[in-house]
């Protein structure tokens, strides 16, 4: 039976919604949850409960604070294997993927931004008869909008430097995946969260719309796409509230002709089917030297063609299904107009069906060869398993090719040459590169984007910067 999901706040289920979102388990396409879309009343209150909430909070020392935010990420470790499983009813990608990186990236930021506002420390400055320091403050109440493939991690790399920092947050996850949040918050109040500082808010772009209109909420942080994200600056600038903005990817992966074949082969792979594919840094445009694109294109291929896709909690299962039949559509249509404008199908493009999932939506893991910058499916994010490689001959040529998009999210490359690659990353235009590895976001290094993959970082003690302002305080000393 399919169970009912209300918004959480102020330590406890509210009902009081105006109408319900039917929520499908990706994998087979039958409705498991029926969602309550949250009244701008519902967020007043939210509003007004988490705002009495962070009065205290922002009193109380920052030593307590980061003891019951650690405290928090430790029992949420401890529920790694339930809260993955909601995530997997959530997003349907694999349950491997999300107990051994997804979900725990989650309380990791949590612990680090618990223990990182202990030791945080602002300026201080000395002058003839004055002196002066400067130190963060909280902002008051935040709002976190949410995309809905990392719904643990995307709850939690905001929330964290947020309440660490002394605010109150506010959580709409998207309304594809309504299930995890609630129990997030649940966990983080029965590990001593104050209630009221921590509350999701479950709805569409409608609510999203209020939450960036409110009065009462100081900053608005959003993950989704681009579009979204000019919307969201233009709702908030009546209320002149802070925005920081997460948004989609385009980003290149170059593999020059020295580079280790197995290695950049599997990364390329994984850079691109992790997750089905909806991944906003994902390395969608692979950039391959023309002496190795034979030998590259050979080995992707042949792993490609063993990657099984089906029941996300099967353990012999690589891919998972994607989050809805509406993008499963979209992104098969992106297929069919790579093809049509003329890149070669290599591998995949279909749909599938596997047994005992047959209403779930699957494709197969995608390689499109003798792509060109002018194609669709290469200068459009897909946020599906769909790969494009793109051959090239020199450095340069590889540079300003992958350079000439209006995303900067991320950007990597494999290479031997440790000159060239220091070189090669020093040029390209995307807030997080990655030189013979990719995908990796440890809690202490800054993530975010550059161009129109949007502004602000999360992660790293960059991140305190988004939920917090600076206050100057100049003292005299002498008295005259
Ligand atoms: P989306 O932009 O459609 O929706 C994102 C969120 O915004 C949802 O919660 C949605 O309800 C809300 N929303 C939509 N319109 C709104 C409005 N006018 N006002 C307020 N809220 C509104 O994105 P999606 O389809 O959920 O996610 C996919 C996109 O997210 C991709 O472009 C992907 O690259 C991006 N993404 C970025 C990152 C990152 O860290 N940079 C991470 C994950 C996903």
């Amino acid at each position: 039976m399919a169970e009912l999901i209300q918004s959480y706040y102020g330590g406890a289920h509210r009902g009081g919604a105006k109408g319900t979102f039917e929520k499908r388990y990706p994998a087979t396409g039958e409705v498991i949850a029926n969602v309550e879309l949250a009244t701008t009343a519902m967020l007043d209150e939210a509003v007004a409960m988490a705002a009495a909430a962070q009065k205290d909070w922002a009193r109380t020392s920052v030593q307590e604070r980061g003891q019951i935010l650690i405290r928090c990420a430790h029992a949420l470790m401890g529920a790694n294997e339930e809260l993955s499983r909601l995530e997997v009813r959530d997003v349907g990608k694999v349950y491997a993927e999300a107990v051994s990186g997804d979900v725990p990236s989650g309380p990791d930021a949590l612990e680090f931004f618990g223990a990182a506002i202990m030791t945080y420390t602002g300026t201080h400055h000395q002058w003839d008869g004055g002196m002066g320091y400067t130190r963060r403050v909280p902002l008051g109440v935040c709002a976190g909008i949410g995309a809905w493939n990392y719904p643990t991690q995307i709850a939690l790399w905001k929330s964290a430097p947020a309440l660490a920092m002394g605010n109150a947050f506010i959580l709409k996850p998207s309304e594809m995946t309504p299930i995890v949040s609630n129990r997030i918050v649940e966990i983080m109040e029965e590990a001593g969260l104050p209630k009221g500082l921590m509350n999701v808010i479950q709805g569409d772009h409608t609510i999203g719309t209020a939450i960036c209109e409110h009065p009462g909420i100081a900053k608005v942080s959003l993950t989704g796409g681009v579009a979204t994200g000019k919307k969201i600056m233009a709702q908030s600038a009546d209320s002149l509230k802070r925005v920081t903005l997460e948004l989609g990817g385009k980003a290149p992966l170059i593999l020059f002709e020295d580079c280790d074949l197995d290695k950049a082969a599997a990364t390329a792979m994984e850079a691109n089917f992790y997750t089905a594919g909806e991944v906003c840094s994902n390395a969608t445009r692979v950039f391959v030297h023309r002496d190795i694109a034979g030998e590259i294109l050979a080995r992707m291929k042949a792993m490609t063609e063993e990657m099984t896709v089906g029941d996300p909690m099967s353990e012999d299962v690589q891919m998972g299904a994607l989050i809805s039949e509406n993008h499963l559509k979209k992104v098969l249509g992106y297929v069919e107009k790579g093809v049509t404008e003329g890149a070669e199908l290599i591998t995949g493009g279909k749909r599938v069906h596997p047994q005992g999932f047959e209403g779930g939506y699957f494709m197969e893991p995608t390689i499109m060869s003798g792509c060109s910058d002018d194609m669709t499916i290469v200068r459009e994010e897909i946020f599906g398993p769909v790969m494009s490689v793109l051959i090239f001959d020199s450095e340069e040529e590889a540079i300003e090719r992958a350079n000439a998009t209006h995303f900067g999210l991320g950007a990597g490359l494999f290479t031997k040459d440790l000159s060239r690659a220091h070189r090669v990353a020093d040029q390209l235009e995307a807030g997080n590169v990655w030189v013979n590895t990719y995908n990796l976001i440890p809690p202490d290094m800054p993530f975010g984007g550059a161009k129109q993959s949007g502004f602000g970082r999360e992660s790293s003690l960059y991140a305190f910067e988004s939920y917090s302002d600076i206050r100057a305080t100049y003292i005299a000393l002498d008295d005259d």
